[in-house]
């Protein structure tokens, strides 16, 4: 029996895992959800941000946690979303953040003649280093001689053991193509490191076409020819980056999902969007990146065959036009919720 910690969060969040509530339950009846109320209302109400003991909860008592966004205009700072997404990140030490890019419906991608077999690729983006660890400083801060310098983290264990996921997953899943991406031309230090690493790791794996490209070149040849990949394996910054273009070509924010995964241990699934406070509380927000990434996080925990009846009705959702407005639709989220409970 499953049992997962459920944080909706702010804005379109809390209406969107709503919805991806539903699913859950008429998929997996016997999942066990306990939900957590933190999020910007929280945090203006009585100042909480992420509780020590939650977060050990969350390690220790849960299969896994389902996010939905965090972020609101009432909280400039973003101190809370913060706390609460980067807290788990590091704590758990959810090294990877794993980003199929999967196109359901050929006609939400923006690629002229794009097949939905042409985009099917998942990137494994480093997740605890790298350039997003505000290790830095600030100097003569405000003046004409100002410094701010902001440092790139890359450790021996980081490298390896973000590529060793990645072609651990392709081995796992009959995947034949892993693509390592850096800049080792131009940052010397850290990515000679990645090159050294993936030399090594792409060496255990015979079976697998290792190659590697200048993260510049991925983004070019991603738009040009999405078909000549199945795994990347990214930094931080870069994959960061590199998913947004992947988002964009799987039809957009509405459709994206996403794992923060340490294997055999905890992780956290969201979906790929923030929370929207431009279309917060009008009922109108996209359902279906969080119903996917429900999909995801049963795979996770075993389930994989309840991942594919879950993207096979979603796909049924699309191709049938069943969807929000933000595709070209006329369904609130709730109406697309059960659109997608009918195709299940
Ligand atoms: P954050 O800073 O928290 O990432 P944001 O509003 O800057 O939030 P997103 O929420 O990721 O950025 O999305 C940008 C825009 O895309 C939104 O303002 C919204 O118009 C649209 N959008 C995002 N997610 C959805 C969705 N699920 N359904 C419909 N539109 C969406």
């Amino acid at each position: 029996m499953p049992t997962i910690a459920v944080v909706p969060g702010d804005g379109i969040g809390t209406e969107v895992i709503g919805e991806a509530l539903r699913v859950l339950a008429a998929i997996a009846p016997d999942a066990q959800t306990e939900v957590f109320d933190l999020g910007a209302e929280r945090y203006l109400r009585d100042g909480t941000t992420m509780p020590a003991d939650v977060v050990r909860r969350f390690g220790s008592e849960f299969d896994a946690v389902l996010l939905g966004a965090l972020g609101d205009p009432r909280v400039p700072s973003n101190v809370h979303a913060k706390d609460i997404l980067l807290g788990s990140r590091f704590q758990l030490d959810l090294y990877i953040n794993f980003r199929p890019c999967k196109l359901l419906d050929a006609r939400y991608c923006p690629l002229k003649h794009a097949t939905e077999a042409d985009v099917d690729f998942v990137v494994f983006r480093e997740n605890t280093e790298g350039l997003y660890t505000g290790v830095g400083g600030q100097f003569k801060r405000g003046t004409a001689d100002e410094v701010a310098m902001e440092q790139e983290i890359n450790t021996r264990k980081g490298v390896e053991r973000i590529i060793r996921a990645a072609y651990a997953w392709a081995r796992q899943n009959g995947k034949t193509r892993v693509c390592m991406s850096d800049k080792a031309n131009a940052m010397r230090h850290g990515h000679d490191l990645w090159q050294r690493v993936h030399k090594e790791v792409a060496a255990e794996y015979p079976e697998i076409k290792s190659s590697h490209l200048y993260v510049d070149v991925l983004a070019m040849r991603l738009v040009q020819a999405p078909q000549d990949f199945e795994v990347i394996v990214t930094n931080n910054l870069f994959g960061d980056i590199i998913t947004d273009i992947g988002a964009a070509l799987q039809g957009g924010l509405g459709l994206a999902s996403s794992g923060n995964i340490n294997p055999g241990k905890a992780a956290l699934f969201e979906p790929v969007h923030g929370s929207a406070p431009d279309i917060a509380g009008r009922g109108i927000a996209n359902p279906f990146a969080s119903i996917l990434t429900v999909g995801m996080l049963l795979a996770y925990l075993g389930r994989p065959a309840d991942e594919a009846r879950i993207q096979k009705a979603v796909q049924r959702c699309l191709k049938d036009g069943q969807v929000t407005r933000e595709l070209g639709g006329t369904l609130s989220s709730r109406e697309a919720t059960d659109a997608v409970l009918a195709a299940l």
